[in-house]
């Protein structure tokens, strides 16, 4: 998030891969997804970067397609829940390994703009999350500065296969 008031957010273009990035590549849009700089392509997740920066507060949104994020957003529930682990307190404003950390599954789909609306509106329904999933695809989470998006980012990424590899031990 480059300023809020007009509305100006830097992301990441379409089509190029990620690890050959240049800055200069980078985009800034408006919040109507619409490029105010750069000559490249928005992708068109870019519809779900701006609910959850303007609806969270927050300034940095990381999205990845891991496979232990991806499996969890497989479980057939509308949320993936996660306790019993002192890692949880890596996520704001938890202090306790007693908490139950709920991270909502929206079912994915093409029609980015319904997706959208879907996003916005669980945000407002749940304010306290830090991070939704997309069903088979991955994960959103964020953070007010690029360190806490990225401790987020690790601490999830840890409890999705730790809870995950955890149902083994039931069996
Ligand atoms: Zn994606």
């Amino acid at each position: 998030m480059l300023s809020r008031d007009p509305f100006r957010l830097l992301i990441t273009p379409t089509g190029i891969d990620k690890g050959k990035l240049h800055v200069h590549q980078l985009l800034i849009v408006d919040q109507n997804a619409e490029v105010v700089q750069g000559n490249l392509r928005p992708s068109a997740e870019t519809w779900l970067h701006i609910p959850i920066v303007e609806e969270t507060g927050a300034d940095v949104v990381l999205h990845t397609h891991s496979s232990w994020n991806t499996l969890a957003s497989l479980t057939p529930a509308p949320a993936f829940q996660i306790s019993g682990f002192e890692m949880l307190k890596g996520l704001s404003g938890v202090t306790t390994h007693e908490h139950r950390e709920t991270i909502p599954i929206l079912e994915n789909s093409q029609d980015i703009p319904a997706l959208s609306r879907v996003l916005r509106q669980t945000l407002r329904d749940q304010p306290e999350v830090h991070a939704v999933l997309l069903r088979g695809h991955g994960l959103y989470t964020w953070g007010c500065d690029i360190f806490e998006a990225q401790r987020h980012l690790e601490v999830l990424e840890f409890l999705f296969e730790l809870t995950w590899r955890g149902r083994n031990l039931e069996a």
